[in-house]
């Protein structure tokens, strides 16, 4: 009797054991999914990308800053690396050569807003505004409209998402890796926070206005490489986005567990800081 119900203890803790295994982050997955699209508006906001290959989209906010921009452009050209640029407005129109530059070396050029305010907080109308304004910067400075929005602080309601992608089209992308360098941890901090965090799929949030950001850089990208990701663009990685099998009602229900990219920190770093 003690032998059977020890066999069926070993059993049962090997069920147990495989269920856990499958799902590591069940409160993640279901933010991701939300941030990802509610049904019915699938493909408007990204955290991160459900990819079948070691693509990654490194993004930096808040600029272009006249000193620090171009040295990580220098460094990018170095790396042969794509990345995203979320630029405010108010410093495209000051510098534009600098956006002109990094347009033409084959990074993406996104809308962060003209002074950065808090979307959450605003009228539609000045919303609209600070999203034109930025737009026509741009424009002005690359001869492309952005396809793409990051709102200041990651802060957008749902309702804002929906009319602003009807009417710019812009997709809304947010972030799944937050190594915080607004605080200024220094560079080494910065660097192996984004090391811990980055899966295939991920986008990685940073900003090219502060210094220690720049200087954590070269490391960063050198790791990155040798764990061996891809760097692309925020377009890129969505264009390369696998069908996800959360999405398909046929797959069993283990399955799409397994699949999702697991994301640290999908929605709540918005909300807190203050400088994204
Ligand atoms: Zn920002």
């Amino acid at each position: 009797m003690f032998f059977y119900r020890l066999l069926l203890f070993c059993f049962a803790t090997l069920i147990a054991t495989l269920w856990l295994g499958a799902e590591p982050t069940p409160a993640t997955h279901e933010a991701t999914h939300e941030e990802r699209g509610a049904p019915g508006e699938p493909g408007i906001t990204f955290n991160s990308v459900h990819v079948a290959g070691p693509y990654i989209a490194m993004t930096f906010d808040d600029g272009p800053s006249a000193t620090l921009t171009p040295k990580l452009l220098d460094l990018l050209a170095a790396h042969h690396i794509k990345a995203t640029f979320f630029v405010i407005g108010e410093n495209v129109a000051e510098h534009p050569e600098i956006v002109a530059r990094a347009a033409r070396e084959g990074h993406e050029i996104g809308n962060h807003s003209w002074s950065h305010p808090n979307f959450g907080k605003m009228s539609d109308e000045n919303v609209r505004r600070q999203l034109w304004r930025t737009d026509d910067a741009i424009k002005n400075a690359t001869g492309k409209r952005p396809t793409l929005l990051r709102p200041p602080y990651g802060s957008i309601t749902a309702r804002e998402k929906r009319w602003i992608h009807d009417e710019f089209g812009y997709q809304i992308i947010l972030w799944d890796v937050d190594p915080n360098d607004w605080k200024r941890p220094g560079p080494a901090v910065v660097r192996n926070r984004i090391l811990q965090e980055t899966r295939p799929g991920s986008i990685v949030l940073s900003h090219d206005i502060h210094p220690g950001t720049i200087e954590a850089m070269p490391s960063t990208l050198d790791a990155l490489e040798a764990k061996g990701f891809k760097f692309v663009t925020v377009s890129e990685l969505i264009r390369a986005a696998t069908a996800r099998p959360a999405r398909s009602p046929a797959e069993a229900p283990g399955n799409v567990r397994a699949a999702v990219t697991p994301s640290p920190s999908p929605t709540s770093a918005p909300s807190g800081d203050q400088a994204q």
